[in-house]
């Protein structure tokens, strides 16, 4: 039977540790595709346009929005988040598993649209002090910044059971395992695959 594209959506605090946690797990999942969202933020230093976010200006992305180009897109600490409809579908047709790093907002929006094709997982540290220290120690952000994040993260860390899935990402290694554990799972989900094309192997 042909493979099936899958959506999987990955939500957490930012600084939480889930960009490590990709990094680190890639080369053990199986023909995916990484959607680089579109960003209204600065980029980081080290960041790069086109690799870890589409950099754009608020006009530009309004002009998106009013062009209908995104599948879901959310006002994130002030700044705009999207994620391009385009390279999804094209992931989804062939075959590949979308993963998407975006909040809880765009969580609830793909869910509405691709309900079948979604696996979730919500990420967290074990608690907001290990936040702060993950956001201060990352030495990124100003410490305006970092406020804001870890007062968005008492907000996110209330939709955790929106969510297929949860890690607590304490040890690096143990959360790689189940990270990977939920993609494999995502690709065989029941929904995505073709009920009649199923059947038509049981039924004359
Ligand atoms: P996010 O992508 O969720 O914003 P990052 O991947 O940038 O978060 O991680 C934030 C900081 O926490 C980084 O400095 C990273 O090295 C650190 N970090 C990530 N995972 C762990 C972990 N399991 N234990 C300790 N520090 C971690
Ligand atoms: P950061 O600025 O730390 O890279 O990301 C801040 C927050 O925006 C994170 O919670 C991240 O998951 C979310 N985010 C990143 N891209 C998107 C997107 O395309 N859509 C939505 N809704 N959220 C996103």
């Amino acid at each position: 039977m042909e493979k099936k594209g899958a959506l999987l959506i990955i939500s957490g605090p930012s600084g939480c540790g889930k960009s490590t946690l990709l990094k680190n797990v890639y080369k053990e999942i199986e023909d995916y595709y990484f959607s680089i969202s579109t960003t209204t933020r600065e980029p980081r230093v080290g960041e790069k346009d086109g690799v870890d976010y589409l950099f754009v200006t608020r006009e530009e992305f309004e002009e998106d929005i009013k062009t209908g180009q995104f599948l879901e897109w959310a006002e994130v600490h002030g700044n705009y988040y999207g994620t391009s409809l385009k390279p999804i579908k094209k992931a989804i047709n062939e075959g590949k598993l979308a993963i998407f790093d975006i909040d809880v907002q765009g969580h609830e929006i793909v869910r509405k649209k691709m309900d079948d094709k979604v696996v979730s997982v919500f990420i967290t540290t074990p608690d907001l002090k290990e936040l702060n220290n993950r956001l201060t120690s990352r030495g990124t952000d100003s410490q305006e910044v970092i406020d804001r994040r870890v007062e968005n993260a008492k907000y996110e860390i209330k939709y955790f059971q929106k969510y297929d899935y949860f890690i607590v990402n304490d040890d690096l290694e143990k959360a790689s395992k189940e990270l990977v554990s939920i993609a494999n799972i995502a690709r065989v989900k029941s929904k995505l695959f073709d009920k009649e094309e199923v059947l038509s192997n049981w039924i004359n």
